[in-house]
């Protein structure tokens, strides 16, 4: 999937949502800044099958091992594009993010300090040195890594089989997952918006917290309208899933853009009393 269908499939996405077009256009920018990045000298990272198996095996995300050596000067129109579009819907973190640059400008956060870590996305620095919420931290992290990560990790997708990764998180970058497909033959595969990754995961299991209680799963499904889409809510850690079925919806996107696209399903989680940990921009309003 690359950045330009990416943007492509977004604007196929607000045609067809025409009642949310307005609200959903706060995005447009943040794929405007996509499609600019370049690599530079980010090159992927060159690890053979042996390489990522082992981590694989042991519960490890290759980012975790390999850090991706990205330099300040090439995400910082990503993440000036990123905290701009907070600001539009957030006005009140203007503040927080001024501290949060000049903290960038000195060098003192480096991109780094964005990248996942177990249990969050971007490191307890960032919120420190600027005074952002948690959420509005890892919003950044989402708005800006995508197109380096994405890049980082091409050569190493192929070497991802089926039954080698167990773990509800992203066996690239560590990020929670996202959103989660239901393909062809029944089968689950998790989304991460944070590197653009996928993994195949059993459908009978929260992946926040790895639950396989069935009474604590729930099912909400919304209006016939959206047939073909779900919340999957879990009682245990309280947290929720949009998911899609494929087999119904065959024309649908990416996960990313079917995600940041159903801004209605999160209200609909939300007044049930979940959470998710992969935060979107327009929870941050
Ligand atoms: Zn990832
Ligand atoms: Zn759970």
């Amino acid at each position: 999937m690359t950045i330009a269908s990416l943007k492509e499939e977004w604007a196929d996405l607000l045609s067809r949502r025409a009642e949310l077009r307005g609200t959903l256009s706060v995005y447009d920018d943040l794929f405007d800044a996509w499609e600019r990045w370049t690599p530079g000298r980010l090159t992927p990272l060159g690890w053979g099958r042996e390489d990522c198996r082992r981590r694989w095996e042991r519960g490890v995300p290759l980012l975790a091992d390999a850090p991706p050596p990205i330099r300040a000067d090439e995400l910082e129109e990503l993440l000036a594009a990123a905290m701009e579009r907070v600001v539009v819907l957030a006005n009140d973190a203007r503040p927080s993010l001024g501290r949060l640059a000049e903290a960038w400008d000195r060098g003192e956060i480096a991109p780094a300090a964005l990248f996942p870590a177990p249990g969050r996305v971007g490191s307890r620095a960032v919120e420190e040195a600027s005074g952002l919420a948690p959420e509005v931290a890892a919003f950044l992290a989402y708005g800006c890594l995508r197109p380096a990560l994405d890049h980082y990790f091409t050569e190493c997708r192929q070497h991802l089989d089926e039954h080698v990764w167990k773990v509800g998180v992203c066996p690239f970058c560590g990020s929670p997952a996202g959103f989660s497909d239901v393909l062809e033959h029944g089968q689950r595969r998790l989304a991460c918006h944070l590197c653009g990754g996928g993994w195949t995961f059993a459908r009978t299991r929260c992946p926040h917290c790895g639950n396989e209680r069935s009474r604590d799963l729930v099912r909400l499904e919304p209006e016939d309208r959206d047939q073909g889409y779900l919340i999957l809510g879990c009682n245990g850690c309280k947290a929720y899933l949009k998911e899609l079925d494929r087999r119904v919806r065959w024309n649908a996107q990416s996960a990313l853009v079917e995600d940041w696209g159903s801004p209605h399903l999160d209200l609909v989680a939300s007044r049930a009393g979940y959470w998710r940990p992969v935060p979107t921009l327009l929870q941050l309003a």
